[in-house]
């Protein structure tokens, strides 16, 4: 039924029935009682409906804490329908409530930082991403402006020129942000921050290694152009200074193999493709085949000598068999002919650890941090003329890494140098332990 229904018919009753009341009395007691009777009818009525009206009134001054009266007539049914939709309210509130909370948590997650701002850039909210990318504290620093927050020009510069439909890359605390601002709801504003300190790194790598190995190929390239102009511009040149050139050619052709092939490993290593496929590693019978390289190199140059005295461990043969390669040839490389190299296997109290010392030219120490960089030699010209490629630490810093291993270096300019790989204990192959 209509519920307008409900509240007329019961109010037409009650009124008919007063009416009714007041004319019976009036019909045996004259016209004056029966005035009466009808002012007191409506009097008890009225006051009934200021005593609801008075307690509605007070239900609307403190809606949640005081309880909602039953009523009487038709306020039964306005209260019922008041607490009807009261407990509606509730509900939606209760639901934006759990909402919020929701979104906030979600927001509280994101790895980028989401600061909300008025039209005027005073600071309304922003999540932990964003007090952690500048430096914000939202307790703190609510209801402040945000450019008096984040001090930097480029910011600033940014808020003036108000080309928001860029991102802004920030230079802030040591780390590069990119922000944007995004205008929405007419009076605020939200400014979005993303950590892109690694991957502007990882660009600034790319263009250096592609930069440095640029270099390193053109020079031999040069040399090999070189010669060949002359020998097409000369033919008849005498048959030793031809084969003076070409043994050149043959060095600068070698110096580009072994550079593409040092790239190659190297990419193959920092490659998810290639994940460390670990066997059990004879390390007795690898250092014995590093000991006859090293011995091949140096030619008779240097005293070199191996000992084996600890236990074989899990990894990558090939990968170490670079890595230890490029660690003993360095040792070759470095000392003056009549130098000493010692090679050696062994268990320290941390885990098993390889060690080469060589009695070379030593390092200064503000280098020492650097040479795991590519590209990056102490003296490039004694680097090239044993055909080094500037990338064997480099190499040897990624095999370490995929076999959580670390690299020491130990050296005294003049007097040599001790390079010591640390592994872990977790690396050993127990005695019973299979291939
Ligand atoms: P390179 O091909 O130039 O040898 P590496 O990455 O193997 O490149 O080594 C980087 C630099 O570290 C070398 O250029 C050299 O200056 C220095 N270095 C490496 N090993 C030794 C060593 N045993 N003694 C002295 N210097 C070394």
């Amino acid at each position: 039924m209509n519920p307008q229904l409900l509240f007329w018919v019961p109010a037409g009753l009650r009124l008919s029935l007063l009416l009714a009341g007041a004319g019976v009395v009036w019909y045996f007691f004259g016209i004056v009682a029966g005035l009466a009777a009808g002012l007191i009818g409506m009097g008890v009525a009225l006051f009934i409906q200021l005593h609801y009206l008075y307690r509605l009134a007070d239900w609307l001054d403190h809606p949640a804490s005081a309880r909602l009266p039953d009523g009487w007539g038709a306020w039964t049914d306005i209260f019922s329908r008041l607490y009807k939709l009261r407990r509606e309210d509730e509900k939606n509130q209760a639901e934006l409530a759990e909402w919020l909370a929701r979104f906030r948590q979600a927001m509280s997650m994101l790895p980028d930082g989401v600061v909300i701002m008025d039209d005027v850039l005073f600071l309304e909210w922003c999540n932990a991403a964003a007090e952690k990318h500048l430096g914000l504290r939202l307790e703190r620093d609510k209801g402040m402006r945000v450019t008096n927050l984040i001090r930097s020009p480029e910011f600033m510069d940014y808020i003036i020129l108000g080309r928001y439909e860029q991102p802004l890359t920030l230079s802030l605390r040591e780390r590069k942000l990119i922000v944007q601002i995004i205008p929405f709801e007419n009076r605020r504003q939200i400014l979005v921050t993303h950590d892109a300190t690694e991957s502007v790194r990882i660009e600034e790598m790319r263009r250096d290694f592609i930069a440095n190995a640029s270099h390193e190929l053109r020079t031999p390239l040069t040399v090999i152009n070189g010669f060949l102009e002359i020998a097409q511009s000369q033919p008849n040149l005498d048959l030793q200074t031809r084969m003076g050139h070409l043994k050149l050619m043959i060095e600068q052709g070698q110096r580009m193999q072994n550079l593409v092939e040092d790239m190659l490993t190297l990419t193959r290593l920092e490659s998810v493709e290639y994940p460390l496929r670990p066997e059990r590693v004879n390390i007795r019978a690898l250092l014995e085949q590093i000991l006859r390289e090293a011995t091949a190199l140096s030619n008779g140059r240097h005293k070199i000598s191996l000992s084996v005295d600890g236990p074989d461990i899990r990894g990558s043969t090939d990968e170490l068999r670079s890595a230890f390669g490029n660690l003993a040839s360095n040792a070759v490389r470095y000392t003056p002919e009549q130098g000493s190299i010692d090679l050696a296997w062994r268990m320290a109290e941390s885990g098993p650890q390889f060690v080469v010392k060589d009695t070379g030219i030593g390092i200064r120490p503000e280098h020492i941090s650097r040479l795991t960089e590519r590209f990056y030699r102490v003296d490039k010209s004694r680097s090239r003329e044993t055909q080094g490629t500037g990338l064997g630490l480099a190499i040897v810093k990624h095999v370490l890494l995929r076999h959580d291993a670390t690299l020491s270096i130990d050296s005294e300019p003049g007097k040599g140098s001790t390079f010591t790989v640390n592994f872990p204990k977790k690396a050993v192959v127990s005695a019973g332990e299979a291939a």
